[in-house]
């Protein structure tokens, strides 16, 4: 039985994992569930899955949620960023899910790896902030630590038996989003609402509009650099509109390891959870013959110039990784409250950068701060395009 923290419980991977606890009873409990305001859908879960402990954004929200439990939960509620790394470090926690979403994983995740947790991430933002960080005290406190991320899980399956040993390089796939086919010159009409429509995955809304911009794939190229501690000139990107292939493992002979599935996190999800044992579940494998065709092709830089950008914040490393997330975050943001285009984002970003001194083996106090810094000069550069 393993017993499980899952931060950003309410949201689409924690919801998705609440699914696998509950196909598979027998070998999971959920020990801490955490979110940020939606009280009413971590009320259900408490009451489902009768957690020890639950943590929210703050008293307001765990006064909210204590009124609408009923007077039999047993359950501790605390809150604030205190709270979340108490449920993530609870005693009786086995495997923490890191499935916040941006730079509010990163104190609670650090705290668990201290504790001598497992740690199942999707929270990639976590490594691109501070990826240097987490795998030094992965390594000094011998946990698990294992990728969630689609892409990353499919990494590590095609490397399973190998290691790194002989790999020329790893073929990031990417779909490409929403806006692949679409000109540059409708770029300036994109909503918010065309943006979250994403052809294949269904996401939370952060991720979807990193998806629509190719910002994912950038984050998720620091990540793969962390995680397989591989450098960035043998990290490509491809994309594939399919979404079928997850991603694939080029070795010195030639030969190219993919992992193929349908598009439903479930699967990363489960085998992040259960490593190395592989779950029963209802996922289908993909219809070749009924897809037919599976294409790839380059990103085009020139309208998704954010991942260039991720590539280059990434190279220079230091702080810059965590100025690119943090002033991503808050464009993103922007983008969402129709306070800024989506062309709009990718200038925030690179302005941000372009203002940063970069600070070399930052520890985790100059991480925090440089992600304060970029917020504030991001925030101020969105103010200043609004007038
Ligand atoms: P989501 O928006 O659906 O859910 C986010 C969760 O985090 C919610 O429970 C929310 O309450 C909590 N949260 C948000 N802000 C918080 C804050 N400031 N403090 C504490 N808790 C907060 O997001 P998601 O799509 O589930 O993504 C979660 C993470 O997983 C992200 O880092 C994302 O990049 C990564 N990821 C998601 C997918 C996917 O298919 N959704 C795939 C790969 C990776
Ligand atoms: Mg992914």
């Amino acid at each position: 039985m393993k017993s499980l923290s899952i931060l950003g419980a309410t949201g689409s991977i924690g919801s998705n994992a609440l699914d696998i606890v509950r196909q598979f009873p027998d070998r999971f409990t959920v020990n801490a569930l955490t979110a940020k305001t939606r009280v009413a859908a971590l009320a259900r879960q408490i009451v489902e899955f009768t957690p020890r402990m639950a943590a929210v954004i703050d008293a307001e929200h765990a006064r909210q949620l204590k009124a609408l439990l009923p007077p039999t939960a047993d359950v501790e509620i605390v809150f604030g960023e205190a709270g979340y790394v108490e449920a993530a470090t609870c005693p009786e926690t086995d495997m923490v899910l890191g499935a916040m979403v941006g730079s509010a994983g990163l104190v609670p995740t650090l705290a668990a790896i201290d504790a001598g947790k497992d740690i199942a991430l999707a929270n990639k933002e976590t490594l691109v902030m501070a990826g240097a960080l987490v795998m030094e005290k992965v390594a000094r406190r011998g946990v698990k630590l294992m990728p969630v991320d689609s892409e990353h899980s499919a990494i590590f399956q095609s490397m399973a038996g190998q290691g790194r040993n002989g790999v020329r390089e790893i073929l990031l796939t990417a779909s490409g989003g929403p806006f692949l086919k679409r000109p540059a010159t409708d770029f300036n009409a994109i909503t918010p609402q065309d943006a979250l429509r994403h052809p294949n995955w269904s996401m939370g809304r952060k991720i979807s509009i990193d998806s629509a911009t190719l910002m994912n794939k950038g984050l998720e190229v620091i990540e793969a650099r962390w995680l397989f501690g591989i450098d960035f000139q043998r990290i490509k990107v491809v994309v594939h509109p399919q979404s079928i292939v997850h991603s694939m493992v080029v070795y010195q002979d030639g030969a190219v390891i993919a992992q193929m599935g349908v598009p439903d996190m479930k699967g990363a999800i489960a085998y992040g959870l259960s490593h190395p044992r592989r779950l029963p579940l209802d996922v289908p494998a993909p219809d070749f013959a009924h897809i037919g065709q599976l294409t790839f092709e380059e990103p085009d830089l020139e309208r998704f110039p954010c991942l260039a950008l991720a590539y280059r914040a990434g190279e220079q490393g230091g702080t810059l990784p965590a100025v690119l997330n943090a002033a991503n975050e808050v464009a993103v943001d922007a983008f969402l409250d129709n306070r800024l285009p989506f062309v709009g984002i990718y200038p925030i970003i690179d302005q941000t950068l372009n203002h940063h001194t970069g600070v070399y083996g930052a520890d985790l106090g100059q991480l925090i701060e440089a992600d304060r810094w970029a917020r504030e000069t991001a925030d101020t550069l969105v103010r200043r395009q609004e007038r």
